[in-house]
């Protein structure tokens, strides 16, 4: 496919392909910089969803057994006002006080105590196992207080069976209100322990349960000095508090690890539950994908780079090479003036120049006087030195950048002098002849003075009509006058020239 023709000349300039080389690798790296970032976020997002959901199957899981355990409760409390219960057999009494939850795997015990602390009715024995409850926060609570429903205690360690275990409890009233004891079922610690086993939440994920006066009940992974730990004062725990559930990313104070941690209240209960996935675990995919993409991407880049610097300096070098040559196509090798075919090219754009200003070109052919025979006397190497520095004294004669000094032949040169009248080109004239008349080859015994040119000069105006043609016919026909005239002199043509021939009225011989 062609490239449109403002994009092609762009791309053959070096510059072109360096910027691209540049540009493109920012473009892939900012891309991949903002695929990293979605990815991430995704990561994050899948994170955030998963403890959500956790959250909800655990506190769903929590929130039934202690709703289905206060039911039995209830029952209790309310079995207990039953007239004649007391006069039941002690079996009969705890059909009717106790459901059958008391058989469940996660039940530990199930107690009515008595107003001064003694176990009154044992889910677990016929005869109560004997045991006074009086010093138990529970009891002390309930005694102290009516009207507080169902009541969560710390986890404690069954003085029945040494179990750890969560105590829920009721208060039993008197028909005459005042304190008749408590109702009590305890649920295995090893329920949660369970529960929260079931879940895995990487390396460093935890799962917590705390009771909302910063007693930990359960914490996953599993150790036995967390249970009953107190962190009503630590700052993330304080986070929990603020809002029935949320979400937020703080540090673990101790464990330099940050985590995600996504919180809610268990039911009506007063309970808070707390998943927790450690940021690095969420990220950990993500970090393997961002390193192995961020390698290539950066190797790409590399490469990138690497090959448009290498292009650059190859079109520079073709430009540089191309520029030589371009530059040796219009120079004399042997003078290092313009050559011939630089001089024909700066002759039709000068006169085109000329027309166009409407003001003088004037032109000077310089040509060595008997030139053969330097070269018969002093050898060809000596003539040459003797054509090169013609050229330095004819290169100091003009002034750049406007006049061009060319060698258009052998021992032949032209000077063309745009915007240059005849007086202008006569002056050029004597001080080519004040140059050449300094030029000596001492190596080869010539003397300043030895050497002499003679020069024609003609001078158009493009205005008045002519051709670049026939002003050099002009000039060359002054240079033969100036030969015939005994050399070693300026000729100069007038103008008009007509087409035709030089038609060249010589006015004036100079004497160099
Ligand atoms: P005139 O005054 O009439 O111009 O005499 P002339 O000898 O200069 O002119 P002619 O045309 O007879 O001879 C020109 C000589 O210039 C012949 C040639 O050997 C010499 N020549 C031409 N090109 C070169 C060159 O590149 N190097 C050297 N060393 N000599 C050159
Ligand atoms: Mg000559
Ligand atoms: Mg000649």
């Amino acid at each position: 496919m062609a490239l449109p023709p403002l994009l092609g000349e762009r791309l053959r300039h070096a510059r072109a392909w360096i910027a691209l080389g540049v540009l493109t690798p920012l473009g892939m790296l900012a891309v991949s910089g903002l695929m990293l970032l979605d990815l991430r976020q995704d990561a994050w997002d899948k994170a955030e969803v998963t403890s959500k959901n956790l959250l909800q199957v655990i506190e769903r899981d929590i929130a039934r057994n202690v709703e289905i355990l206060d039911l039995s409760l209830q029952g209790a409390v309310e079995n207990l006002r039953l007239p004649d219960i007391e006069d039941l057999k002690p079996e009969l009494r705890r059909l009717v006080l106790f459901d059958r939850s008391a058989t469940a795997r996660d039940i530990g015990d199930m107690l009515v105590i008595d107003e001064h602390g003694n176990a009154l009715v044992d889910a677990g024995a016929l005869s109560p196992r004997q045991g006074n409850y009086a010093d138990r926060d529970y009891f002390r609570v309930h005694e102290a207080r009516d009207g507080l429903g169902l009541h969560v205690g710390r986890p404690l360690v069954s003085r029945l069976t040494g179990e750890r275990m969560l105590p829920f409890s009721r208060r039993v009233t008197k028909p005459d209100g005042s304190f008749g004891g408590v109702a009590l079922i305890t649920l295995k610690l090893s329920y949660l322990a369970r529960l929260f086993d079931q879940i895995g939440l990487g390396r460093d994920g935890t799962i917590n349960l705390y009771l909302r006066d910063g007693t930990r009940i359960m914490r996953q992974p599993f150790a036995e000095s967390d249970i009953g730990a107190d962190v009503a004062d630590d700052p993330t725990f304080r986070r929990f508090l603020d809002a029935p559930s949320g979400a937020f990313v703080a540090g673990s104070a101790g464990e330099d690890i940050e985590r995600h941690h996504a919180f809610t209240s268990v039911g009506d209960l007063p309970l808070v539950l707390d998943v927790a996935l450690a940021t690095r675990d969420i990220e950990a995919g993500w970090r393997t994908r961002a390193s192995t993409l961020g390698a290539v991407v950066l190797a790409l880049c590399g490469v990138t780079v690497f090959l448009s610097l290498l292009f650059g300096r190859e079109l520079r070098r073709r430009d540089a090479m191309q520029a030589e040559l371009a530059r040796l196509s219009w120079t004399d090798a042997l003078t290092g003036l313009a050559n011939r075919r630089r001089y024909e090219e700066a002759f039709q754009a000068a006169w085109a120049d000329a027309v166009r200003r409407g003001g003088p070109l004037s032109l000077l052919v310089v040509d060595a006087d008997h030139f053969k025979l330097f070269n018969d006397r002093y050898g060809h190497a000596v003539g040459d030195t003797v054509l090169r520095d013609l050229a330095r004294c004819l290169s100091a004669s003009v002034s750049a950048p406007t006049g061009l000094a060319a060698r258009i032949g052998g021992e032949e040169f032209a000077l063309l002098l745009p915007g240059t009248d005849t007086d202008g080109a006569l002056r050029v004239a004597r001080k080519v002849h004040a140059e050449v008349s300094t030029l000596g080859v001492p190596s080869a015994s010539i003397r300043p003075g030895t050497v002499t040119v003679s020069i024609g000069v003609a001078t158009g105006h493009a205005s008045a009509g002519g051709n670049p043609e026939a002003l050099y016919r002009a000039a060359d026909a002054a240079l033969y006058e100036a030969k015939a005239g005994g050399r070693h002199q300026t000729r100069c043509a007038q103008a008009p020239f007509g087409p035709g021939g030089p038609g060249a009225r010589l006015i004036r011989a100079l004497r160099a």
